[in-house]
């Protein structure tokens, strides 16, 4: 599988690029790559590159563009609100997500969220993994926690979100929703969606979430789910009726 890596650095033709330790080290140690050898590189807003290793030490190395493979596109925009979950649980969720196409992961503190602290900064590293060895051209914003009431008073009512509750309406009210332009802009395409904890949301913030009138309760179907498994089929069903599964694999010009 082809190397590819998320640099921070601006990337343009006749650019040469720095990794960062880690990243050298990867190349290096684990990958036992040497100068010579070829990378794509991405940073998020100037599309992918190829570029080679032309220096390469402990710690270091340098990385020379060649060409650019893709221009930077933005993908449909879908946010993931969560509440944090446990350590393993919400790395899957995370790398999940981002697989799934998720724009921008928002934690969500909640009555009943169990586990408060969340790392920002571990979150964005498994995020910057995950879009590295999927494909993508983003990196998703990762934001700090906040509490729900907050975030909701502050939401811009032109997104809907759609709440995942357990006793939420058929799917197929999900699917009449995104398949409607109008209100909401074409087909929904400015979305969030929104899963509950694990112990799932209170009677209050269930009653404050139904008043809202940009968030549409939706449900999916009649077992309950891991919080990061009802996350993944939300992401699905969105991506498969407002989102970009229409689309085939990106192509690459040589
Ligand atoms: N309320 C449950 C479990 C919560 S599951 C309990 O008492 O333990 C965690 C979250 O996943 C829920 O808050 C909800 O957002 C989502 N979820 C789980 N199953 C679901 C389903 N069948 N339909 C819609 N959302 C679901």
């Amino acid at each position: 599988m082809q190397v590819r890596l998320f640099v921070e650095e601006a990337l343009s033709d006749g650019g040469s690029v720095g990794a960062t330790s880690e990243q050298a080290h990867y190349l290096r140690s684990v990958l036992r790559l040497s100068a010579g050898a070829e990378i794509w590189l991405f940073n998020g807003r100037d599309g992918e590159w190829r570029a080679t290793i032309d220096g390469i030490g402990k710690g270091w190395a340098s990385l020379a563009l060649i060409g650019q493979t893709r221009p930077q596109r933005s993908p449909p925009d879908i946010w993931l609100l969560f509440a944090p979950i446990k350590r393993a649980r919400i790395d899957f969720l995370l790398q999940k997500s981002v697989e799934l196409g998720a724009t921008r992961l928002m934690p969500v503190i909640t009555e009943r969220t169990n586990v408060e602290r969340v790392k920002p900064e571990r979150l964005r590293a498994n995020a910057i993994e995950a879009a590295e060895q999927c494909e993508r051209l983003e990196v998703p914003e990762i934001d700090a926690p906040q509490k729900l009431d907050r975030l909701l008073d502050g939401w811009d009512p032109n997104r809907r979100i759609f709440a995942c509750f357990e006793a939420g309406p058929d799917v197929s009210a999900f699917a009449d929703i995104l398949s409607k332009s109008g209100a909401y802009g074409e087909k929904c395409h400015n979305a969030g969606i929104l899963v509950g904890p694990e112990g799932g949301f209170s009677n209050a913030e269930l009653e404050i979430l139904r008043q809202k009138p940009f968030v549409s309760p939706v449900g999916l179907g009649p077992r309950i789910l891991r919080a990061e498994t009802a996350a993944v089929a939300a992401l699905s069903i969105w991506q498969a009726l407002a989102g970009d599964w229409g689309g085939r694999p990106y192509g690459r010009g040589k």
